[in-house]
């Protein structure tokens, strides 16, 4: 066949993890790998309810064409809701919807990113938006982090050193694979380096509102006085992921080029999605619904980190998140989470290994682990069996 892709593609390779992970599928395997919300607190029956709603009151439009930019009115409530959870001062028209916030992840590439430049990243950091990103071929440079986020002294250091970073990708509530969450001190630090070199960040947040226990702290976002930081969020953990609803909330300047970026891909985000999720928090009390998965998912992270501490032994660490959907298991070197995996489904039970969390290294002693998406007993059951398979490795 003499058909050839584009250079990009190359980049873009099958996953061997994924491949492994096919059989997760299987009903009998107790799955600590995907990243999904529990299905049992979508709103069912109250997006009936909201589907027959939007079609009776506003059918016609709901079915047309749209604006690039977004559902004025659900523009208007995420502004708000922002404002008030993660202390921004957004206008509505500072909000583009996009289809998901992976979208917003795949528009900041094409924004900045032009073959060779760098983006810098936390070390480990989300696995798709390394896939994301990698499309425009950037070279990708990792920022060490610990408990507290980014290491400040180290971002500091690639800054003063390497002249072509385009681009600075952080996820600093319950992070995603880590579950790690930013501190204040280093939130204000890392604001004042960004203003200091004038780097644009994408703060990608879908688990913020998630918080289990502790206080909220104020995003990036909130200390940016120079409009270089891009807020991505999404519905997808806090509601339905099937409906495809996220957002960038960022300056007028960078709003008008993704919506430029966004006519070219898809004109517009779903029509009658966007009416949806706007009618529900206009019907039912959004926050309430919210509150029912924080307390799911708090008792699911508490079953994880008990069986944990009650069936791990030796040198492995895990970290307790205050929120969000996953946590993090660090083991002594010799242990390679791959072959780990593939005795742990011999038992039934998977996780993702590490490594495809750091797109340069290699660190093949980590994995990560999620909960949100099945019941305690299970939960308790997953871990025992990968406890014993860890014990014989
Ligand atoms: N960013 C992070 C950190 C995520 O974990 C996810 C989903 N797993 C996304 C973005 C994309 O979510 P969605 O496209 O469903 O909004």
């Amino acid at each position: 066949m003499a058909v050839t892709f584009a250079k990009r593609t190359e980049i873009l390779k099958r996953s061997e993890i994924r491949e492994i992970l096919k059989i997760t599928q299987r009903p009998e395997v107790i799955s600590f790998a995907g990243g999904l919300p529990a299905p049992e607190l979508f709103p069912v029956e109250e997006m009936k309810h909201i589907a027959v709603k939007v079609l009776k009151d506003s059918g016609s439009q709901a079915l047309q064409y749209s604006t690039t930019e977004g559902f004025e009115p659900l523009r208007q409530k995420i502004a708000a809701r922002m404002n008030a959870k993660f202390k921004t001062i957004v206008q509505p028209n500072n909000v583009l919807i996009t289809s998901g916030s992976q979208q917003a992840l795949d528009f900041s590439g094409k924004l900045f990113i032009n073959t060779g430049d760098v983006v810098l990243c936390e070390s480990p950091t989300y696995l798709a938006a390394i896939s994301a990103f990698s499309a425009y071929e950037p070279n990708f440079i990792e920022v060490p982090t610990d408990d507290n986020g980014m290491i400040i002294e180290e971002l500091e250091r690639i800054l003063q050193t390497v002249d072509n970073v385009k681009l600075i990708y952080i996820i600093p509530d319950f992070q995603n694979p880590t579950g790690r969450t930013w501190s204040l001190e280093r939130r204000q630090q890392f604001i004042k380096l960004i203003n200091k070199y004038e780097i644009p960040v994408v703060e990608d947040n879908p688990y913020g509102e998630l918080r289990f226990e502790g206080s909220p702290l104020p995003s990036i976002k909130s200390f940016d006085t120079k409009g270089l930081v891009i807020f991505v969020s999404t519905f997808s953990k806090t509601f339905c992921p099937g409906l495809r609803i996220g957002w960038i909330a960022a300056d007028s300047s960078f709003i008008e080029k993704f919506v430029l970026i966004k006519q070219g891909a898809d004109l517009h985000t779903s029509s009658i999605s966007q009416r949806e999720i706007s009618a529900y928090m206009e019907v039912y009390d959004f926050e309430e619904h919210i509150k029912r998965i924080i307390s799911v998912y708090k008792k699911r992270r508490d079953a994880m980190i008990n069986a944990m501490q009650e069936h791990f032994i030796g040198d492995i660490q895990f970290n307790r998140p205050q929120g969000g959907l996953f946590t993090w298991v660090e083991m002594p070197q010799r242990i390679k989470a791959v072959e780990l995996l593939k005795r742990c489904l011999q038992h039934d039970v998977a996780f993702v290994p590490g490594d495809s969390f750091f797109p340069n290294r290699q660190v093949e002693n980590t994995f990560r682990l999620n909960y949100s998406n099945m019941p305690e007993e299970r939960i308790y059951e997953g871990i025992k069996r990968l406890a014993m398979v860890l014990k014989d490795y």
